[in-house]
């Protein structure tokens, strides 16, 4: 399995996702107001809720955050490694976790977030990729 990585701020947001670890932090520097060593998790190093630590995520996570995911959800943290939250993003035809953001489509009331499958290439409003 390819690993991709993502900079978190622990319990809050995913700042940056790369193919690799230099280009997690490139891309989490663009966000942060002042450049910011990360430091990666693991090895024993201590975790301080809140600070900012480079972990290995799922190609999901990357593909979410690429077309523009929420930073604050959607995701989660497990051990050590960052998924898709998968109670959150179920594609509702074929039941596939493979699934993105997908800008936004017009229902009655307005304009709303909408999501596609990667597997059966479904779209349809962001909501019902929930389980
Ligand atoms: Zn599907």
């Amino acid at each position: 399995m390819r690993k991709y990585w993502c900079v978190i701020q622990s319990g809050y947001a995913l700042y940056g996702v790369g193919k690799t670890k230099l280009s997690a932090v490139h891309d989490a520097n663009e966000w942060l107001e002042e450049k910011t060593s990360v430091q990666e998790a693991g090895g024993g190093n201590p975790r301080i809720n809140g600070s900012l630590c480079l972990l290995p995520c799922s190609e999901a996570v990357y593909d979410y955050i690429q077309n523009g995911g929420d930073s604050t959800s959607g995701w989660q943290e497990n051990r050590g490694f960052v998924d898709i939250d998968k109670e959150k993003i179920i594609c509702p035809k074929c039941g596939s976790d493979r699934c993105i953001s997908d800008g936004s489509t017009i229902r009655k009331g307005g304009e709303i977030p909408a999501a596609r499958c990667k597997d059966c290439g479904y779209r349809g409003p962001a909501g019902k990729f929930s389980s």
